[in-house]
C-alpha cells in the first residue's frame, strides 16, 4: 500500500532515467503525480467494428492478433512491427515504428484493443496506435490506454503520456487513503466531487461530463485555499486593536493647498480611503495602493503620514533600494519642511540623516538610535533591512511598503513586534505598487487587502512615444539612441532571459552589451543582472543617476520606481517575451523628467497584435486586463514578481467559482477561524501558503 507523500520511486517501472524525467516535471511524490493534471483529452471511447472503419477517424477496435512480425526496414535504420488484427467483420493492418518489444508482449491469438487514428491508405491501417490486451473476465472498464477518453499530459523528452497514465494508474490503485481536506459540508453545499473520485475522473474520465466535474473540483480547491488564506488574515487582523487616527481635516486641507499642483480625483479618493481606514480603533488598515509609475502615490502616502504624525505617532516607509529611500526622503522632507515638530529620518546601510524644518543633519549610528528612541513624531525611511538594523521603534502607527504588492504575514508580524505599541496592537499597513493588477485579479489573489487604485496620471504629462521596431531594421532604433545620447540623454536596454538555464540573464545581457559596444565604441555601456551583488547594483544605479553611464543594459531586474530624469530611451529586446503589464512598467522608467522620451520594442521575429496594442495604449490597467484574457497572471506580470502565484487550473475568468470559493471560505472561517476542527484543511492551507510563498 502507498501513502500520499511517498516518493514515486515506490511505484513499479520507475527507473533512474524515468525518475529524472518526472523530477523535471516537478513530480517527486505520489501527491505530485496525482496533481499533475492532463491538459487535454482524446476520445477513443467509440469502439468500431473493423468493416466500418474510416480514414481519419480516431477510434478503437477490438480484435484478435492474426499475424505479428517485427523487422528492420531495408531502407532506413528503423524497426517495423506489423500486425493484422481481425474481428467478426474484417481485418485491418497495423504498423508500429521502433517499438520492437511489442512483438514480445503480444502473441498471435491475443485479443487486444487498439486506439488510434486510421490513416488514409489502401488498405486502411493504424499507425502507432495504443494497444492493450483485452481482459475478458474484467470487462472493458479496466482499460487504461485504449477504448476510453485518454488524458494527454504535457510531457518532457523521454517520457510519454502513456507512461504517465501507467504511473498514475498504479498510484491510484495502490494508494491507501485519499487525504480529502475539503470539509464535508462544503463538498455537499457546492456539490463537489470528492477527492478520490475527482482524481480518478480527471486522469481516467468515465465521460467528458465527469471529467468536467473533476476539473471543477480542483479549480474550486485552488480558489478556496486562496480565499481562505486572504480571509483568514483579514479576520485575524480584525481581532487586533490599532491606533485610532482621527482625520485632521484642517491639516489635510492646508497640506493639499500648499502643493504646487492639484491632486487628481483618484489621488483624493485613495487618500480619503486610507485616512478613513485609520480612524478605526479596532481594525488595522490593510490596504494596497496601486498606481502606475508617476501617478503620484508618494503624495497620497504623505497625506496619510501627516495625519499620523499630527497625532504624535510615528510612521515607517520602506523602499526596495537605498536610492529610492534617498529619493523619498528628499521629496518628503521638502513636503514636511513647514511642520517644525516633524522629523524625517533616513536610515539605510550607508546613510543616516535627519531632516527637521529646513535643517538636515548627518548622524552617527549612536545618534540615530537616540533619535529613533526619542518621543517626537517622525517618519523613518529605509530599505527593508531597516527592520534588522534598528532593534526597536516607538509608537509606529503606520507602516508603508513601497513598490511591493505582496507583503507576508511573517514580515508584518515582525514589524508589529517592533512597532512598540504593545502585544495586541497592530500598526496600520499600506503597500504601494506600480504593478497594474486589475481589480478582478486583485480580489482573487489578495483577499486580505483592501484596494485603492490610481489609474490615470496627473494631467499635463508628456506622453512617451512608443514604437515597434521591425526586427530587420534595427538601424532606426540605433539612430534614435545615438541622437538622444549626443543630446546628453541616457538609455536603458532591457533583455529577456534567453533560456531557462540562464535564469540570471547574464548571457543575454552580455550579448546585447557586446553588440552595442561594437556599434557605439565611444559610449559608456554598463550591465546589470541578477548575479550582481546588492551593493554592485546600487553602485551602478548611482553612476547612472550621475550620468556616468550612457546606456544601461539589464535584465528585468532593473530597479522598480527609480527616477532617472535624464533617461529618455527605453529599448526592449525580445519584447514579445514580456507581459504587457511588465513592458508598461519598463516604459515607466523613462519620461520622468522634462525631456521627450521613447520606448522602443524590438521583437525577435514578427510583430504581434499584442505588441501593437501596447504601442497604442498608455494605460497599464487596460494592458494588464487585455493580456489577462490571453495569458495567465504569471505570464502577464512576469514570473520574477513575487506573489504572483501560478494557478494550475483556475482562471481569473472563473467568476462564479471565485464567488463560491469566497463564500465557502467565509462560512468556514466564521465558524472556526483557527481551523481547529479542520486539521486536514489547516495542514493543506499551510502547505499551499508555503508553496506559493504566501507567508
Ligand atoms: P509614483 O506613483 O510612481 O510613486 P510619484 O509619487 O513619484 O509617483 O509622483 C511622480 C511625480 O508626479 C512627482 O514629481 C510628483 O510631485 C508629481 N505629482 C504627483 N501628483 C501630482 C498631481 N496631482 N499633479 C501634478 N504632478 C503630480
Ligand atoms: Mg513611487
Amino acid at each position: 500500500m502507498l501513502n500520499w507523500n511517498d516518493s514515486i520511486q515506490v511505484l513499479p517501472r520507475i527507473g533512474k532515467a524515468t525518475l529524472g524525467h518526472l523530477k523535471r516535471l516537478g513530480i517527486n511524490t505520489i501527491a505530485d503525480l496525482l496533481y499533475y493534471f492532463p491538459y487535454r483529452y482524446e476520445d477513443y471511447s467509440e469502439v468500431v467494428s473493423i468493416e466500418n472503419l474510416q480514414a481519419g477517424q480516431a477510434c478503437t477496435v477490438r480484435g484478435r492478433v492474426d499475424l505479428l512480425n517485427s523487422r528492420r526496414s531495408r531502407t532506413r535504420q528503423i524497426n517495423l512491427t506489423e500486425a493484422l488484427i481481425s474481428d467478426e467483420t474484417g481485418s485491418v493492418r497495423v504498423v508500429w515504428f521502433n517499438q520492437p518489444y511489442i512483438a514480445k508482449t503480444l502473441q498471435v491469438g491475443d485479443w487486444i484493443y487498439l486506439s488510434g487514428e486510421v490513416k488514409e491508405s489502401d488498405p486502411l491501417q493504424f499507425v502507432n496506435p495504443n494497444y492493450e490486451k483485452a481482459q475478458r473476465s474484467l470487462g472493458a472498464t479496466v482499460n487504461r490506454q485504449t477504448s476510453r477518453i485518454l488524458s494527454v499530459y504535457s510531457i518532457t523528452k523521454g517520457l510519454s503520456s502513456k507512461q504517465l497514465r501507467f504511473f498514475v494508474n498504479s498510484a491510484l490503485h495502490y494508494l491507501d487513503k485519499y487525504p480529502e481536506f475539503l470539509p464535508p459540508e462544503i463538498i455537499q453545499k457546492y456539490r463537489l466531487m470528492d477527492l478520490a473520485s475527482a482524481l480518478k475522473e480527471i486522469h481516467f474520465p468515465s465521460s467528458q461530463t465527469e471529467a468536467n466535474k473533476a476539473v471543477e473540483r480542483f479549480k474550486f480547491e485552488e480558489l478556496f485555499l486562496l480565499q481562505l488564506h486572504g480571509n483568514r488574515i483579514r479576520y485575524q487582523l480584525a481581532q487586533y486593536a490599532t491606533p485610532a487616527i482621527p482625520v485632521d481635516e484642517e491639516l489635510s486641507k492646508e497640506f493639499t493647498a500648499s502643493l504646487p499642483y492639484q491632486l487628481t480625483e483618484e489621488q483624493r479618493k485613495s487618500a480619503w480611503e486610507i485616512i478613513s481606514d485609520m480612524k478605526e480603533p479596532l481594525k488595522p488598515m490593510n490596504r494596497l495602493l496601486e498606481g502606475d509609475v508617476g501617478s503620484g502615490k508618494t503624495v497620497v502616502a504623505a497625506l496619510a503620514i501627516l495625519n499620523v504624525l499630527a497625532k504624535n505617532y510615528s510612521a515607517i516607509l520602506l523602499s526596495p533600494t537605498e536610492i529610492l529611500a534617498d529619493q523619498h526622503w528628499k521629496n518628503i522632507s521638502k513636503l514636511f519642511a513647514k511642520y517644525a515638530d516633524f522629523k524625517v529620518v533616513l536610515y539605510t546601510r550607508t546613510q543616516r540623516f535627519v531632516a527637521q524644518k529646513d535643517l538636515v543633519q548627518e548622524l552617527s549610528k549612536k545618534e540615530i538610535l537616540e533619535v529613533l528612541n526619542d518621543n517626537s513624531p517622525k517618519l523613518i525611511i529605509g530599505t527593508h533591512s531597516l527592520l534588522q538594523e534598528a532593534a526597536e521603534f516607538h509608537n509606529i502607527a503606520l507602516i508603508i511598503v513601497d513598490e511591493q504588492h505582496r507583503f507576508g504575514v511573517k514580515q508584518r508580524d515582525e514589524i508589529k513586534d517592533k512597532a512598540g505599541l504593545g502585544e495586541d496592537v497592530y500598526p496600520h499597513f499600506l503597500a504601494m505598487t506600480a504593478t497594474p493588477i486589475p481589480r478582478s485579479l486583485a480580489l482573487t489573489i489578495y483577499g486580505d487587502l483592501d484596494l485603492s487604485i490610481i489609474e490615470k496620471l496627473p494631467p499635463g504629462r508628456q506622453s512617451i512615444v512608443s514604437q515597434l521596431i521591425d526586427p530587420n531594421d534595427k538601424v532606426a532604433a540605433y539612430d534614435l539612441l545615438r541622437q538622444e545620447i549626443q543630446a546628453g540623454r541616457q538609455a536603458f536596454v532591457v533583455c529577456p532571459l534567453i533560456d531557462e538555464s540562464d535564469k540570471l540573464g547574464v548571457k543575454s545581457v552580455g550579448a546585447a552589451a557586446a553588440e552595442l559596444k561594437e556599434i557605439f565604441p565611444n559610449y559608456e555601456i554598463a550591465i546589470l543582472h541578477g548575479k550582481l551583488k546588492g551593493q554592485e547594483k546600487t553602485e551602478i544605479m548611482a553612476r547612472m543617476l550621475r550620468n556616468e553611464i550612457n546606456i544601461l543594459v539589464s535584465t528585468a531586474v532593473i530597479e522598480v520606481g527609480i527616477d532617472i530624469q535624464n533617461a529618455t530611451v527605453m529599448m526592449i529586446e525580445g519584447a514579445e517575451r514580456f507581459g504587457l503589464a511588465q513592458l508598461h512598467q519598463f516604459r515607466g522608467r523613462v519620461g520622468r523628467g522634462e525631456h521627450q522620451s521613447y520606448c522602443l520594442l524590438l521583437p525577435s521575429d514578427k510583430i504581434s497584435p499584442r505588441l501593437e496594442m501596447f504601442v497604442k495604449s498608455n494605460n497599464g490597467f487596460e494592458l494588464a486586463e487585455y493580456d489577462l484574457q490571453l495569458r495567465g497572471p504569471g505570464e502577464v506580470f512576469g514570473t520574477n514578481q513575487s506573489g504572483m502565484l501560478s494557478l494550475k487550473l483556475a482562471k481569473i475568468t472563473d467568476t462564479l467559482l471565485i464567488y463560491k470559493a469566497r463564500e465557502a471560505s467565509q462560512f468556514i472561517l466564521q465558524k472556526d477561524l483557527k481551523l481547529a476542527h479542520y486539521p486536514q484543511l489547516a495542514a493543506k492551507l499551510a502547505n499551499f501558503e508555503q508553496l506559493n510563498a504566501l507567508q
